[in-house]
């Protein structure tokens, strides 16, 4: 049976909204398909508005991917702002897909992207929207299944509640699989419902399905057990590996925005994973190995870009791009390419080191000489020691050195502040650095007008890395020390003036926490807050740290956990942690022991890069079968043909 668009009751809404563009799909490259042509159909959300979620490579490529088969059809929806939530449910307008304006509710599956646990509460609102109860428990047959994806998926259990499933991992290859599961059982007449789809997902091993493992709680709070209940449940799920990167060149047709969006430029992934081990960083834990792309592959993936987008802007992303082990070659013979054209090169820098500068240098040829940006993290040697980040201050200033005499103006710092074992002392050697660059920026260049820009985060512990045991700086404390750094940067008057101060107060950060580390009791907060207006919790003008403090403690009222319990607690050895189930194919001896180490990071060793030094046994490549993929190759990229 066909599904109606709600185009034609939407449009004559659009005037009275802000930002109505974000609503109206019809992106080149975007793909509509005939409802009734597919056997398998997924909407596909970002869970934030329209001009942050469309960049995103993770949805772009499983769109593209799904929508490759004839037998499935796959559409986007985005988070709506507030405004549009508003018009929709006077009008009664349900959750809609932008490409063919469907009914979200229509859909088999609803796949949702999550980077940050801050859109938990944009989920709802599109739940809601939609018509499908935000409860698992409570949907029946007629109701999509609703998939989590993305980094936060590795903790999904303060959203357990509202999911019926979640990967962990690379999703190319599961997407795939899950819709093969989804078609036979439909074809099959759907025996058994919803709990026999899902029995089945569950069964595969490579889907997390929430309600088939019961959780269970000590009288002091922590967990007890997590225990499968239904036979042939696997007790642990693993993430999703995907090898060899060159045989899935996605985005091959990159969508183009009709509106503005956060990124106006064609990204290419460059290689997936980091073994650098920083012990914060939850993203190079979660994505190893190191898979890298051929310079052939990534030359091919540029020139697509272009070709297929008219953007003239190409960016090479990945977690530290400057780690491709032919990053001087490609950036070379990309340059020497583009010369001339209109089309920019860009790479996010963020190691410390000189080869940086002579990447920034050639990848500016076309371009103008703005700002770089490095990630020194830890402001004293002594607590990079403990992240094992080990940049010396003698590295950056030789770094920054280099850049000033290249003729860069500006360069910019990204510290964190709320590490474990941080001090008062160790923030404000963060002003004592930015004040040595700026020194060694006078002194090189022979000019006075050279700036740095000292950008700060709080850091928040995540799940599968070292830091997972750690117990978080209250806000309180982060914002003091962080005004200490102000004042004593502020109070000198040959460098004040030169060093901008960028940091976003602890309390977000705060709330972060609570939901990476969380466990299924969390859950009700998250409704709790939703409910009394928690919408787009990522945007500043959004966020309300009252509301969540005063939902979380209405809500966790009477389990003898809190707030707190969550977030500034240190956690033992032996404590069973809500992802414990959940394998990332990291050793969790391993992880303990780099946790100690960092708490004594004297009498440890720095662990270094297994590309480039023997496999240190994390566990990751004989838990999920796999193995680093690097150069060299001293292949070349092979020549356009002129037309
Ligand atoms: S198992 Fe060894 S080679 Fe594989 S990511 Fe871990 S340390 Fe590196």
């Amino acid at each position: 049976m066909s599904v109606e668009s709600v185009f034609p009751r939407l449009e004559p809404l659009l005037p009275s909204i802000s930002k109505p563009i974000q609503y109206v799909g019809g992106e080149l490259n975007s793909t509509v398909k005939e409802w009734d042509s597919a056997q398998v159909r997924w909407a596909l959300m970002y869970p934030d508005a329209y001009e942050v979620g469309l960049p995103n490579q993770g949805v772009q490529i499983l769109y593209e991917i799904l929508n490759e088969r004839d037998w499935i059809l796959a559409e986007r929806t985005y988070a709506v702002l507030p405004d549009m939530e508003q018009v929709m449910r006077t009008h009664a307008i349900p959750q809609f897909t932008v490409d063919s304006h469907r009914p979200v509710g229509a859909f088999d599956v609803l796949g949702l992207s999550f980077s940050t646990e801050l859109g938990y509460t944009n989920m709802l609102t599109a739940l809601d929207l939609a018509g499908v109860p935000l409860h698992s428990a409570d949907r029946t047959d007629e109701h999509p299944i609703v998939l989590a994806g993305g980094h936060s998926a590795f903790n999904p259990e303060p959203v357990a509640d509202f999911l019926d499933a979640a990967v962990l991992g690379d999703g190319e290859e599961i997407v795939l699989a899950i819709s093969d599961v989804v078609r036979e059982w439909k074809d099959e007449g759907r025996p058994g419902g919803r709990d026999e789809v899902l029995l089945r997902l569950a069964k595969s091993g490579g889907v997390y399905v929430p309600r088939f493992y019961d959780v269970t709680y000590l009288p002091d709070g922590r967990i007890e057990k997590v225990v499968p209940n239904r036979p042939g449940v696997p007790w642990k799920v693993a993430k999703h590996t995907l090898m060899d990167l060159d045989a899935w060149p996605y985005p091959k047709n990159p969508l183009v925005p009709l509106a503005e969006t956060v990124h106006e430029r064609f990204s290419v992934e460059i290689f997936r994973g980091c073994t650098r081990g920083c012990r914060f960083c939850q993203a190079g834990m979660i994505t190893r190995p190191v898979r890298e792309r051929s310079l052939q592959g990534i030359g091919e993936m540029v020139q697509n870009g272009l070709d297929k987008t008219g953007l003239d802007e190409v960016g090479l992303l990945s977690l530290s791009s400057a780690d491709h082990t032919e990053i001087g070659e490609l950036a070379t013979q990309l340059a020497d390419r583009y010369e001339g054209s209109n089309t920019s090169l860009s790479l996010p820098s963020t190691r410390v080191d000189a080869f940086n500068i002579t990447l920034a240098n050639e990848f500016s040829r076309n371009g103008r000489r703005s700002g770089l940006t490095f990630a020194p993290e830890g402001g004293s040697e002594r607590l990079r020691k403990v992240i094992n980040k080990m940049v010396t201050e003698e590295d950056l200033i030789r770094t920054v050195a280099a850049a000033y005499s290249h003729g860069w103006r500006q360069v910019k710092l990204y510290f964190m502040c709320g590490l474990p074992t941080e001090t008062d002392e160790d923030v404000l050697q963060i002003g004592e650095l930015a004040k040595k660059v700026i020194e060694t920026g006078r002194e090189v260049s022979g000019r006075k007008d050279i700036r740095c820009t000292v950008s700060i985060g709080g850091f928040v512990p995540k799940p599968h890395t070292p830091f997972q045991w750690a117990a978080q700086l209250d806000h309180e404390t982060t914002d003091e020390r962080l005004r200490k750094l102000r004042a004593s940067v502020q109070s000198d008057k040959k460098f004040g003036r030169a060093i901008g101060f960028r940091y976003h107060d602890g309390k977000p950060g705060t709330i972060e926490g609570l939901l990476s580390r969380g466990d299924r009791r969390v859950g009700k907060v998250v409704e709790a807050v939703w409910r009394d207006g928690g919408r787009f919790d990522g945007w500043s003008e959004h966020f309300s740290f009252d509301r969540w403090s005063e939902q979380a403690a209405l809500a966790l009222a009477g389990t003898g956990v809190d707030l707190d319990w969550y977030t500034t607690r240190e956690r033992e050895y032996g404590e069973v942690l809500p992802w414990d189930h959940l394998d990332s194919g990291l050793d969790r001896d391993w992880l303990w022991e780099d946790w100690q180490d960092a708490l004594d990071p004297d009498d440890s060793i720095e662990v270094e890069d297994c590309r480039w030094t023997p496999c240190y046994d994390c566990g990751v490549c004989p838990a999920m079968d796999t193995d680093i993929q690097i150069g060299p190759t001293g292949q070349k990229l092979l020549p356009l043909s002129v037309v």
